[in-house]
């Protein structure tokens, strides 16, 4: 896949649109288009990586700041509390469908169960 084909790097430059929540220079954070929680967020460094592992191995210092974006997130959704949940899929076998590494960030219900 090249980057022109990519689902987020298209979000990222602006040629599909989404509802952003947060944004640094280079993480953007935005509502999943299929949410399955009252929150459910999506936070991707702007650069691609196809997945957290890559991304985490080749510029952990941008896995950082993705992280940092969630926690951002997660306040300003006001889950902090209360409890959040924070998945990274890697790989088609446990469901990883866009290959741009993506953390979800779920809350505002009881997830005592699966909740991907
Ligand atoms: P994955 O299954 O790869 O971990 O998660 C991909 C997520 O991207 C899914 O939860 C899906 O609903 C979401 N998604 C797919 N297409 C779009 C889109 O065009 N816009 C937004 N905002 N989310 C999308
Ligand atoms: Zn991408």
């Amino acid at each position: 896949m090249t980057v022109a084909d990519c689902l987020f790097c298209r979000i990222v430059a602006g040629e599909i649109p989404a509802t952003v929540v947060a944004e640094t220079e280079r993480t953007l954070a935005f509502r999943d288009i299929a949410p399955k929680a009252p929150t459910h967020v999506l936070v991707i460094p702007k650069e691609h990586y196809a997945d957290v592992a890559s991304l985490a191995s080749d510029n952990p210092a941008l896995a950082g700041e993705v992280l940092g974006t969630v926690a951002d997130v997660a306040t300003a959704e006001g889950v902090v509390g209360e409890g959040f949940r924070v998945i990274f899929n890697t790989g088609a076998s446990v469901g990883q469908t866009v290959f741009h590494a993506h953390a979800h960030v779920l809350g505002g219900v009881d997830m005592d169960g699966d909740l991907t």
